[in-house]
């Protein structure tokens, strides 16, 4: 093929565009390469051309570089951000009156399915000035534990950068479900039954009712305030909500409502016995704070909505517009928190941050950006159906999040000593980026001893131009690997492989933690001393990395 002469046009300007009107010559050679592999037989004649082209497209300014982008190849103009996918409207909503809630269970660590439904919830409120709840459900005793709550309440404001008008404690609002619960009892819509576990189960099952429900209110009230006051014990009875006993829906067939459990609650200690169950403690919390929709994933199901909302309409407490979104599925990834609990325990799992998983401290820790979760949220809010997913999706979104903003620094695993005989001694002036200058170098005294990758050494042919990034060319001879030159310039078109490198005089012992969970130690630059806990950075040739331990040096690989 001839050289595609509109091809480096549009590349060069799409290039310059987004880097601040500057066009880099081996951007737009990688990507023609990439396209047509053929046009390395003509690659003097082709780097002419784009160095050409580069040239002129850097004389423009960077409005003009656009809009002669927009004219030739409008799809490879980067979406500005008020374009950016936008969530559809609500039904029902009025501009400053939308009130969505966030209600995570502080029973275990979230996961990448929860922070959709936050975000997708926050952006709603934001969407239309209104507000959004952040409320604990802690009203299982047994499993609401303070270090769950503490990490949710970070990780959503940190994290996930939602910043909630109001946060409820639900275990807060005890008095109130009692007043609830006491209503419903002198209403004749809930009894006090004490039928066993497995009759209920068979009862319902069959669509029939059990004796206690026969009881007079005045006896279920009774019996009731026997409950609060701990006169029963654990199991010995329950309080069912009178619903239809024959309904379809087996959710509506008399539920409990509130159970006997003398754990010890984080928040109320032993205060209280008797413990409001999910669909009575959900309705009455939607009810009474003002709370106008809810969006939230399709398999939580309809079967639960009907009761909630027959629970309300008894109460007398106002519906929400329910919005459901299309579930969100990501292959592979264990997401139910009593199977991980368990994985864990049996040390399946290093923790709740196991780099298999997609909690959100693992996520963190592979470092994956706030503004990825919310683009993938709101993708995932757009949509009816079934989105699915894999890491390998998340990354690539994660890539282009971090790449702009991210130094490099080198780090060689399986590193093999080698000396580059005739190197004179230079101090190398490495980029701390490949295409933004503006990140400036960082400086190496360097001689003729380096470590490079195993790998690369053993892939080194006979004679063949290597060079080591931003220091030195050398070739292979024989068992030698031979000085050659120090400038790029002379290993333009000569040489194909360009690797990364450490200086023996500046090498320090690095370690880090992979994707399977498995730990591989190497050797990095000296460099990576300054680097703060928590900093991402990557390593050239190896993939994004987190500073996890400053003390062991240890990174966590989150993806190339
Ligand atoms: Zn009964």
């Amino acid at each position: 093929m001839g050289i595609p002469k509109s091809d480096i046009l549009k590349y060069a300007l799409q290039n310059a565009a987004s880097f601040n009107g500057k066009a880099d010559k081996n951007a737009v050679m990688g990507k023609l390469l990439r396209e047509n592999p053929e046009l390395k037989e003509k690659i003097k004649e082709l780097a002419a051309e784009i160095a050409k082209t580069v040239a002129e497209v850097n004389k423009l300014g960077i409005e003009e570089q656009k809009s002669k982008l927009e004219e030739i190849a409008p799809e490879l103009l980067e979406k500005k951000k008020g374009a950016k996918k936008e969530l559809p409207e609500l039904k029902n909503a009025e501009h400053g009156k939308v009130v969505t809630r966030i209600p995570p269970e502080p029973s275990k660590h979230l996961h990448i399915g929860h922070a959709f439904s936050f975000i997708i919830n926050y952006l709603y409120a934001k969407k239309y000035e209104g507000k959004c709840i952040l409320r604990f459900e802690d009203t299982n005793p047994a499993t609401a534990k303070k270090e769950y709550a503490d990490s949710m309440e970070n990780e959503i404001r940190d994290y996930l950068k939602i910043s909630p008008d109001k946060t409820i404690i639900v275990s807060n609002d005890m008095p109130k479900f009692y007043e609830c619960a006491e209503k419903l009892i002198s209403m004749e819509k809930a009894y006090v039954c004490f039928c066993s576990k497995e009759r209920i189960r068979e009862m319902r099952h069959k669509g029939e009712l059990c004796g206690c429900r026969a009881k007079s209110k005045e006896q279920n009230l009774n019996e009731w305030k026997n409950m609060l006051a701990g006169k029963y014990k654990e199991g010995e009875c329950i309080l069912r909500l009178s619903g239809d006993i024959q309904s379809p829906n087996h959710a509506m067939r008399d539920p409990a409502i509130f159970r006997i459990t003398y754990e010890e609650h984080y928040l109320q200690k032993k205060n209280y016995c008797a413990w409001p169950l999910y669909d009575f403690e959900n309705a009455i919390e939607d009810g009474s704070y003002g709370i106008t929709h809810i969006l939230r994933s399709i398999e939580f199901g309809s079967m639960r909505v009907e009761l909630q909302d027959y629970i309300k309409t008894l109460l007398k407490l106002p519906k929400q517009t329910v919005v459901q979104y299309g579930r969100f599925n990501i292959a592979g990834a264990i997401t139910q928190g009593r199977e991980i609990r368990e994985m864990i325990k049996s040390r399946a799992y290093i923790g709740w941050d196991d780099p298999r998983l997609v909690t959100l401290i693992a996520l963190k820790k592979r470092c994956i950006q706030t503004e990825t979760l919310h683009e993938l949220a709101v993708e995932a809010g757009l949509s009816t159906s079934q989105t699915n997913t894999d890491f390998t999706v998340i990354a690539a979104i994660n890539r282009k999040v971090l790449d702009p903003k991210t130094d490099r620094y080198f780090f060689v695993k399986e590193p093999q000593e080698i000396t580059v005989e005739g190197a004179p001694e230079q101090t190398a002036e490495i980029k701390m980026h490949p295409t933004d200058t503006k990140r400036g170098v960082r400086n190496y005294k360097v001689h003729d001893k380096f470590y490079i990758e195993k790998k690369d050494f053993e892939a080194a042919k006979e004679n063949e131009l290597v060079r080591l990034m931003d220091c030195l060319n050398f070739r292979k001879k024989g068992k030698k690997l031979q000085f050659e030159s120090l400038e790029y310039e002379n290993f333009r078109g000569k040489g194909k492989k360009i690797i990364h490198w450490v200086p023996k005089e500046h090498a320090v012992k690095a370690k880090v933690m992979m994707p399977d969970a498995k730990k591989i130690t190497g050797l990095a630059e000296s460099g990576i001393e300054k680097l703060k806990e928590g900093s991402i950075i990557q390593f050239t040739r190896f993939g994004f990395c987190r500073l996890e331990d400053k003390k062991e040096t240890l990174f966590w690989y989150g993806h190339e």
